[in-house]
């Protein structure tokens, strides 16, 4: 059986930056594996601009920062395997993987979780009405678009505002179809601010909050849909309802990070972001496997991703060098009033790195609110807001030196709270 000290389950930004730093961490013995024909996970799809302000502080398409992450996995001769998809993982870190030439068993000293996530698709969602041909997901919809040369649709509706949506409302016009609306069940938007106004306002396309899909019509192909309004218990309102006649729905509602490997091997996943719990150094439960990227929660802009997966990279890489094992001394992340939730769960006292970054999500839209960041029961940090709302992931960084300052502390906690 093939060894390696590091395998990577996923090609895209995560498993790429993972790989590379691990490399510059100084090991050698690497394996990446992608199930997709190319590497660069979902930013293949996404050619629209906007990635990339962060790290490289210019707006690239998503092919373009897949690619610079790309050429560096090359010039550092990092071994990857396209086309090849991880079938199964046990606990003690062997893989079964296949591809066009074999099925083969691999073992791996450490193994980081980097599958990224898929959307929710229409059988999750409990819409009435028959199972006609013109339903895609919108992740679909652009890859059909953008990777195979297909166009969908002519006339378009779409379900959900998360960002997918909106950047294929945008994509769909610019291909000639018409965006009749965009409904989305929440009073709020799930996707960013600046592709509302980039994707929606910009192109006269309507937003209905607070509405979503009825009725579909049609047989065969869809013919149109009724969309309602829905009272803050996300009943629909009779009297409310509106038809519009279009040839195919987009669905964007919702991302789930594909964790069945996860699963397989015995990963504790957290009930909240459906991804694996993890310590600050992006460990799970199981000692030797991280997670990092989509894979861990749904991030917002792809910068984090790569940042987070270097993370799990180099600790991966210390693991493999020192054995590092979980601590038994933990701080449990707490997330509390309008805090959805926190990644990491845990902080290990034993981990040596300077910066703990706390990445959460809030409840709800708010206004001029603070975050409040609380050491046991002790207020340490207050950070003014303007706007909080679902769709922008936050984050907090806390230095270690002031951890260690309080030797009894057992708990951090989050909230959002009104501003004094
Ligand atoms: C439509 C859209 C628009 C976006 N726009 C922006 C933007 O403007 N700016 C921005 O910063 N971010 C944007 N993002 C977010 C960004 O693309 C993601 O955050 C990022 O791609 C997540 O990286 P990842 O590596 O975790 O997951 P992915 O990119 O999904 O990569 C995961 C990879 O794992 C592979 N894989 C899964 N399971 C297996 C298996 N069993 N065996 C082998 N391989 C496997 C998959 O094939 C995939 O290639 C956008 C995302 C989407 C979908």
């Amino acid at each position: 059986m093939r060894e390696y000290d590091i395998v990577i389950v996923g090609g895209g930004p995560a498993g790429l930056s993972a790989a590379i730093k691990a490399r510059e961490d100084g090991i050698e013995s690497i394996l990446l594996l992608e199930r997709d024909r190319v590497l660069g996970g979902i930013l293949n799809q996404c050619i629209h601009n906007g990635f990339g302000l962060h790290t490289f502080k210019e707006e690239l398409t998503g092919p373009e920062y897949a690619d610079r992450f790309v050429k560096q996995l090359v010039e550092k001769n990092i071994e990857y395997l396209p086309s090849t998809i991880v079938l199964n993982i046990t606990n003690d870190k062997i893989l079964t993987i296949m591809n066009e030439n074999s099925i083969e068993n691999i073992k791996a000293k450490a193994v980081i979780l980097a599958m990224g996530c898929r959307e929710r698709p229409r059988g999750s969602l409990n819409i009435p009405g028959y199972r006609p041909a013109g339903i895609y997901t919108a992740g679909t919809a652009q890859r059909l678009i953008n990777m195979e040369g297909i166009m969908p649709g002519k006339e378009v509706v779409i379900l959900g505002s998360g960002d997918i949506g909106l950047i294929m409302a945008r994509r769909m016009s610019l291909e000639g179809a018409k965006v009749k609306v965009v409904a989305e069940l929440m009073p709020y938007s799930s996707g960013l601010k600046r592709n509302i106004v980039q994707c929606l306002d910009d192109y006269g396309i309507p937003l209905k909050l607070s509405h979503t899909i009825v009725e579909i019509k049609g047989k065969n192909r869809v013919e149109g849909i009724v969309i309602a309004e829905v009272d803050e218990k996300l009943r629909t309102i009779e009297g409310t309802e509106e038809y519009y006649s279009c040839d195919t729905i987009l669905l964007s509602c919702g991302l789930i990070p594909e964790n069945e490997l996860s699963n397989m091997m015995g990963v504790e996943i957290d009930p909240v972001t459906r991804g694996p719990v993890v310590s600050d150094n992006l460990m799970t439960n199981i000692d030797g496997v991280f997670a990092c990227g989509n894979v861990l929660h749904v991030h917002d802009l792809v910068d984090y991703v790569s940042e987070e997966a270097a993370m799990a990279g180099l600790f991966a890489a210390k693991y493999v060098k020192s054995g590092m094992k979980q601590g038994r001394e933990k701080i449990v992340t707490i997330p509390r009033d309008g805090v959805r939730y926190i990644v990491p769960k845990y902080i290990d006292k034993q981990n040596e790195n300077e910066k703990i970054t706390l990445r959460f999500r809030v409840l709800n839209v708010y206004k001029n609110k603070n975050i409040c960041v609380y050491f046991n029961d002790e207020k340490i940090m207050t950070k003014k807001k303007k706007i909080l709302a679902p769709a922008e992931m936050e984050q907090i960084i806390i230095k270690r030196d002031e951890l260690k300052k309080y030797g009894e502390l057992k708990e951090i906690i989050i909230s959002v709270e009104d501003a004094e």
